[in-house]
């Protein structure tokens, strides 16, 4: 199997076990979730995130991977570069109208 360039491993994932885990996943760029409950664990705690990067099944199309961690759960989704640019789009039109949304002297 040969990766996609953005592939973290590149080296066709010889060790899975299975064709169907020879996953090509690219670089995670998490965002922290402050709005978001952490979640605790003993001493420990972990605040909720949202990642992106790139992932290929075998014989698939390379997709827009969108994973969600939170206390309430975690939620995976798969876009085409199409609908992520879409929601990327969404997603800055919405913070622009939330962040002229906020009153000032309040905490935004
Ligand atoms: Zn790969």
């Amino acid at each position: 199997m040969i990766c996609t360039p953005s592939c973290e491993d590149r080296d066709g994932h010889p060790l899975a076990l299975f064709r169907e885990d020879q996953i090509c996943f690219g670089t995670p760029h998490p965002t922290p979730l402050s709005l978001e409950d952490a979640e605790r664990s003993g001493d420990q705690e972990r605040a909720a995130y949202v990642e992106t990067y790139t992932q290929r099944h075998p014989g698939g199309e390379p997709s827009v991977h969108l994973y969600a961690a939170t206390v309430r759960d975690d939620m995976w989704l798969d876009l085409t570069p199409d609908e992520a640019l879409k929601l990327a789009e969404s997603l800055t039109a919405v913070a622009t109208l939330v962040r002229a949304d906020a009153i000032p002297g309040e905490r935004s």
